[in-house]
């Protein structure tokens, strides 16, 4: 049976377009993007830009917002870091967990992510698990283990309910910023084994409502097909989503 069909297009602009940029993004963006209600489309700005988004988007509410990263404490003395009830206050309704630069550039590990993926949802914000294997671990066989290590340990602290919230993104490390693109098979191939996991541990019904999106390098050219795959839910766009007109093709695609 397949997946649900209600496509995610997300942007995740990284560190790039501040709130002069943003304002700018969304006056483009929004004239080559007609509101739908058959797709969730949203964006993770950086933070100090949510302002400027949220501004930009006061009549469109069909466009959502959410940040790029969390900790997982409500406040403190934390210096840098920016808490979910923050998140949420400045209007972000996502977080992004375990993005691959936040584990391979800055060391987050699977108990890290663990910790925030329980934060956010006991701060009512949805979080998007991404998982994904280097090269040298796709070369090694060990793409599915991989990625395993990195699901299992977040879906073993969810209950049923929580996991109806979760949206996960497979994002292979290798993928991601380099122009390499997963064949739109190999793409299917993974997410029918994250399926498999999300199956086991909340069984098949609950596995096929949770989104499971592809990322890394998707561009305008190869959305359509990567989103026809059976088993993409919808894709996780880096830096093709600061291009507005591309990525308003991209998604027209889905
Ligand atoms: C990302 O940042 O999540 C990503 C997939 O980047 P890119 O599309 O640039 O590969």
């Amino acid at each position: 049976m397949s997946a649900p069909r209600t496509p995610v297009l997300a942007g995740n602009w990284k560190m790039n377009l501040g709130p002069t940029e943003a304002s700018r993004f969304f006056d483009d963006f929004l004239a080559a993007h007609p509101a739908r209600a058959d797709a969730t489309v949203l964006f993770f700005p950086p933070a100090v830009s949510l302002a400027a988004a949220r501004a930009a988007l006061r009549d469109r509410a069909d466009v959502r917002l959410g940040v790029q990263n969390v900790y997982w404490e409500a406040g403190g003395a934390f210096t840098g870091e920016l808490s979910v009830p923050m998140a949420a206050d400045a209007g972000a309704e996502y977080v992004l967990v375990g993005h691959s630069e936040r584990r391979h550039v800055f060391g987050e590990t699977v108990p890290q992510t663990v910790r925030k993926v329980r934060a956010v949802l006991d701060g009512g914000l949805v979080p998007v698990l991404c998982v994904g294997e280097t090269l040298d671990e796709r070369r090694a066989g060990r793409a599915e283990a991989v990625v395993d290590g990195q699901l299992i340990p977040v879906l073993g602290t969810l209950t049923q309910d929580e996991a109806a919230r979760l949206l996960v993104a497979y994002e292979p490390v290798w993928a991601i910023g380099t122009g390499e693109t997963a064949s739109p098979a190999d793409a299917d191939a993974m997410h029918r084994a994250v399926r498999a996991r999300l199956a086991s541990a909340y069984g098949a019904e609950a596995a096929r409502a949770i989104p499971v999106l592809y990322g890394g390098s998707v561009k305008p050219e190869n959305a359509r097909e990567l989103l026809a795959q059976p088993e993409v839910d919808g894709v996780l766009v880096g830096g093709a989503s600061m291009d507005p007109r591309g990525f308003a093709r991209i998604c027209a695609a889905g």
